[in-house]
């Protein structure tokens, strides 16, 4: 079935109308055999439906939702790691999961290293204890693009589990498992509910990792609510029409910065000039809603930012609003200024989640913050 399909057909019996009802029940008939609904045992209808939906999406066996993307990314490595385990992860890491490794991992005995987002040095980074290798793409606030075929080939070889966290692309524009990476990571928050009101996660795969996490995860609880749950297989339906225009609107607002005075460069893989445009255009069906942006150096992201009239300055992302942050001043404020420097994130960065609106009427309100901020200030005020 085609995603699009997939976005929209529901398994459950159509007498009781079109839209699976909402169960809000935590208490189920208890005399039959088997094992009973109960929310943190993530299995009550809603949970199971919606899951099941994701999973689909992603074209794995099995998958289960969460109250966050962290709840799903911290469940998974507590279920997969053991003291003792090696961990290579991208650098290039959200900022949430790079926190949870750095003051997590040690207080359990689990060793990590980062490599950059090339297989290669993925691969220089693994010893005979490594495990599990954690890896993003398209990465953040970049947008680089890593080689998910020979990333699970050479994983594969050594019997290293990966999991790749595809909250950027969303299932709509890569499907990880489909190369034999072993489990897909969402943050649901972003693109799956869309809409900036809900908070939810998912962890896909194998019935067998599944399990194993489940396992976990009824042990720590960050199970989703029926509400949520109903909320976020509601957004899932417009998922396929979200994202298709979503990167439409990206490579847009791309194509324009490109070729603007004001600009010094953009972060986009759908642009030929992006350095893994190529391996980008195979791996991915589409090229995403994500992009940055870099002013020239005398100019002020802050002030592009006050200038917007349309697009929010706001954090977050994968919303029907487009939306635009500072990285070094929200995801990697924490960071000392020469590793931010490093990955490439200056003051001038901006990020970019493009929403549905026109793309004319997006890209006319960039134009005129980019003039309003490249006058002098003196001249912007009167
Ligand atoms: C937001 C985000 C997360 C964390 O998800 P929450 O829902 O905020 O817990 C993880 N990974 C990526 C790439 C994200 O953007």
């Amino acid at each position: 079935m085609h995603t699009s399909s997939i976005c929209v057909t529901s398994h459950h019996d159509p007498r009781q109308g079109v839209v699976q009802p909402l169960s809000t029940s935590s208490s189920y008939y208890y005399v039959d055999e088997g094992p009973q609904p109960y929310p943190r045992y993530f299995n009550t209808p809603n949970q199971v439906a919606v899951a099941d939906r994701i999973a689909r999406l992603e074209q794995a066996e099995s998958g289960l939702v969460f109250s966050s993307g962290m709840a799903a990314i911290s469940t998974t490595l507590f279920a997969l790691l053991k003291p003792g385990d090696h961990v290579v992860m991208l650098k290039a890491l959200y900022g949430g999961t790079h926190d949870f490794v750095v003051n997590q991992f040690n207080q359990w005995g689990v060793e990590y290293d980062f490599a950059s987002t090339t297989v290669e040095d993925i691969l220089s980074k693994c010893r005979p204890d490594t495990k599990l290798i954690y890896v993003e793409s398209p990465t953040n606030p970049c947008l680089e693009v890593l080689d998910l075929d020979s990333l699970a080939t050479t994983a594969r070889q050594r019997k290293l589990l990966t999991i790749c966290d595809n909250t950027f692309a969303s299932p709509i524009n890569q499907r990880p498992l489909t190369f034999g990476l072993d489990l897909v990571v969402h943050s649901g928050t972003k693109y799956l509910g869309g809409h900036s009101d809900l908070s939810c996660g998912a962890v896909i795969g194998s019935q067998v990792l599944i399990d194993q996490v489940t396992r976990a995860a009824r042990r720590f609880g960050g199970n989703l609510g029926a509400s949520d749950c109903h909320l976020l297989d509601r957004s899932l339906k417009t998922l396929d029409v979200r994202v298709t225009r979503q990167n439409e609107n990206a490579g847009r607002i791309a194509a324009f910065l490109e070729a603007q005075p004001q600009v010094k460069q953009v972060h986009y893989p759908g642009l030929a000039s992006h350095p893994n445009h190529a391996l980008a255009a195979r791996q991915m069906s589409g090229c995403g809603g994500m992009l940055s942006f870099e002013l020239q150096p005398d100019l002020s992201a802050v002030r592009f930012l006050q200038q917007l009239q349309l697009a929010v300055p706001a954090m977050s992302l994968g919303g029907v609003d487009t939306t635009l942050c500072i990285p070094a001043r929200t995801s990697h404020a924490a960071m000392p200024a020469d590793e931010r420097a490093a990955c490439g994130v200056s003051d001038q960065l901006l990020r970019v989640s493009a929403g549905l609106e026109h793309e004319q009427d997006l890209i006319a309100d960039f134009d005129q913050a980019l003039h309003a901020c490249a006058r002098p200030l003196a001249a912007a005020a009167s």
